[in-house]
């Protein structure tokens, strides 16, 4: 007999049509017959939804930024650039793509360790604030405004001394590559007035993918805290403060969501009793995976079903080159199943226990290891859940001369 695996929480919403799987209103096999396979399907109605709640959770005051790194596809950039306050972005390469997809200058913020100068100049003359990660790269980006006779809004990113509990991927607290250490960001902030650049404030960014409002909340409050200290330090008050972001989303079996009315109305609290240096700072959260994990859906067809020592493999067209993290290899120790479903057979019972594969020539290429499904063969359709974001962008899609799965944006 083989153990059952379990599989992660399928997200909410999700309901059939003719027994399949429907993603804004279309079963998997018409999405997979106009599209091909696989694919990513993306919700549009299901990202205006997450937003909405999450404004009613989060504090008025609180602006929500898009960190498009989760999913720079342009047609979904374009809908998150209609819903969100803020885009975040990591690279020149993601500052054209918002500037392409409407974004204001205004409205966009680059942080990331390596920016190279041409990417300085590109984000110096559009007018976005550069969250500033090491004196040097202030130095660069002084001397390349002063070059340019522009005047760069220049924020510094902060190596916070505390990290985010129970997150998945730490962003702050100890050596990092990340930001400054403390000590470092009053000399700097004084450089940038000095220099007669525009001071924005302060970027900390302190960890990913938590699940638990007690840690987010504990997070919030040492980042305010925090940013109370450094601009005491500075001896001005910033105009504007990111407090990073870090909500998660339920990949694995037993994963709750973020209890996010417990979040909001933690910070509403805090808001209401600020320190004096902080009263009129302009707020800010980041979030990627939140606003647009659970709004994706990959899905790829089963091409061949075969037995290996009594072992069911339904072996699909997709894998690892598009689904990194679904096959348990960008950043995870021990690999656990995704939330996963036979699209075409939605609604019927599990039947068997099968391990669901890549096509790809290496043993990483798993999509589902020893999960109960109901019995499906070639040309059945897979859905791996949670694929709205580090999917297609996150993933080596040239691996094996495969190249990249087609995407879409749906009702
Ligand atoms: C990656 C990143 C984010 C987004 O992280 P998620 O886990 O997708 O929410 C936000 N801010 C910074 C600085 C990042 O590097």
């Amino acid at each position: 007999m083989i153990k059952t695996k379990a599989t992660g929480p399928i997200p909410p919403g999700y309901s059939a049509i003719d027994g399949e799987l429907a993603i804004g209103g279309q079963k998997a096999s018409a999405l997979v017959a106009e599209n091909g396979s696989p694919l990513f399907v993306y919700s549009s109605s299901r990202l205006d939804a997450r937003m909405a709640q999450l404004r009613t959770a989060m504090p008025d005051a609180l602006d929500l930024h898009y960190a498009m790194k989760a999913n720079p596809f342009p047609p979904l950039l374009r809908h998150m650039v209609g819903l969100a306050d803020g885009i975040d972005i990591a690279s020149g390469g993601e500052l054209r793509m918002a500037l392409d997809a409407g974004a204001a200058a205004e409205h966009i913020s680059f942080a990331g360790p390596g920016k190279r100068d041409d990417e300085l100049e590109q984000a110096i003359r559009a007018g976005v604030t550069i969250n500033i990660e090491s004196p040097s790269e202030c130095d660069r980006a002084l001397r390349i405004g002063t070059n340019l006779g522009t005047t760069p809004r220049l924020a510094i990113r902060v190596n916070p001394d505390f990290d985010l509990k129970g997150s998945g991927m730490k962003m702050g607290g100890g050596a990092k590559p990340f930001g400054m250490d403390i000590e470092l960001v009053a000399p700097t902030v004084k450089r940038i007035l000095d220099a007669g650049a525009d001071w924005r404030g302060f970027h900390i960014f302190a960890g990913s993918q938590a699940l638990s409002a007690d840690a987010i909340i504990e997070t919030q409050a040492q980042t305010l805290e925090l940013a109370a200290r450094l601009a005491t330090m500075v001896g001005q008050a910033p105009d504007h403060v990111n407090l990073g972001g870090g909500f998660g989303i339920p990949y694995f079996p037993g994963d709750e969501p973020v209890d996010i009315e417990m979040v909001g109305n933690a910070l509403s609290e805090q808001f209401e009793r600020l320190p004096d240096i902080l009263a009129s700072t302009q707020f800010a959260i980041e979030l990627g995976r939140y606003l647009v994990g659970e709004a994706g859906v990959y899905l790829t067809q089963i091409v061949d079903r075969k037995e290996s020592q009594g072992h069911i493999f339904l072996v699909t067209d997709g894998g690892l080159h598009h689904q990194l993290a679904a096959s348990g290899n960008f950043g995870t120790v021990v690999r656990r199943n995704y939330p996963a479903a036979i699209a075409s057979r939605f609604e019927e019972e599990p039947s068997e226990t099968v391990s669901i594969v890549g096509c790809l020539c290496t043993p990483l290429d798993r999509l589902s290891d020893n999960a109960a499904m109901p019995e499906a063969h070639v040309g059945d359709i897979v859905a791996i859940f949670c694929a709205g974001a580090y999917g297609a962008s996150a993933s080596p899609a040239n691996f094996l001369g495969q190249g990249p799965a087609k995407e879409i944006l749906v009702d």
